[in-house]
């Protein structure tokens, strides 16, 4: 199996004509395959609910400087004061900086990373779930089992590895059905920290990683609206125009005839050769 699939549940059943079942959470629609094939179910019958989050609101941020991305967190950390949250960071130094950051600005605000002994994380847990800390900044080792219906925002401060990762991470927001903020930072410089990870593993491995990476860019650089890429990844339709409840359906971008710059553009690639 690919490292992406969590909580895969088998059960055997006690319906004769159906000796096996298979429930997960989140799984797109190569990973629905892959499992199928994996554990030889044939003529299974495939049951999905819906992936629309409908009160989550989501918004990716392109190309911030680092300090300015600080500041940004700080301010969306502002606008919920009070409220829980969680600030997903792909490197267990970057969650200290960030928590000091948030710390400094007079916020709690904790940090989680598989580094930490398993009492540290148990205690840091605890408090969350206890409301005695109200932010956690954590790598993805944080939020499994940890179920919380009023966390009212997720921030991805790097991009994520790949979508479904991105959806399981920002499905941690709003599950009391109340509101939820989802934001996640984009730069290429994560892409390249993410292609990096990707070396010196099983040629597959990488294979597999570089196609997940390359969903995650054209989701965060796509003007069409988030939910509906996002649907369309896990292989399903979304039909309305505007959600209104997406940064490109709020504030959709600015579109241009763009011919002489094509015409310019092409001209120079033939010319190059
Ligand atoms: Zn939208």
């Amino acid at each position: 199996f690919r490292p992406e699939y969590t909580q895969l549940k088998v059960f055997r059943n006690s319906l004769p004509d159906v000796p096996f079942m298979a429930l997960t959470a989140t799984a797109d629609k190569s990973a629905r395959k892959d499992i199928e094939q994996q554990l030889g179910l044939q003529q299974s019958k495939l049951f999905i609910s819906s992936f629309d989050r409908k009160n989550l609101s989501i918004e990716v941020r392109g190309q911030v400087p680092k300090k300015k991305k600080l500041q940004e967190i700080a301010s969306v950390v502002e606008q919920k004061k009070g409220e829980s949250g969680i600030v997903y960071c792909l490197s267990r130094k970057n969650t200290e900086e960030v928590a000091d950051y948030l710390n400094q600005e007079g916020h709690s605000v904790e940090f989680y990373h598989a580094g930490m002994s398993p009492e540290d994380r148990e205690r840091v847990q605890t408090d969350f779930i206890n409301d005695d800390t109200k932010i956690i900044v954590a790598t993805i080792a944080f939020g499994m089992g940890i179920d919380k219906p009023d966390v009212r925002f997720v921030i991805h401060h790097d991009i994520p590895k790949s979508l479904e990762g991105y959806y399981q991470e920002t499905g941690r927001a709003g599950r009391d059905g109340g509101e939820g903020r989802c934001i996640a930072f984009y730069s290429y410089k994560d892409i390249e920290k993410l292609e990096k990870f990707l070396q010196g593993k099983p040629v597959a491995e990488q294979e597999i990683g570089r196609q997940l990476i390359f969903e995650t860019v054209s989701y965060a650089e796509t003007a069409v609206c988030r939910r509906k890429q996002l649907l369309h990844y896990f292989g399903e339709r979304y039909e309305d125009e505007n959600c209104g409840n997406c940064d490109n359906c709020i504030n959709p971008r600015e579109e241009f005839d763009a011919q002489n710059e094509m015409v310019v553009l092409m001209k120079t690639i033939l010319e190059l050769k």
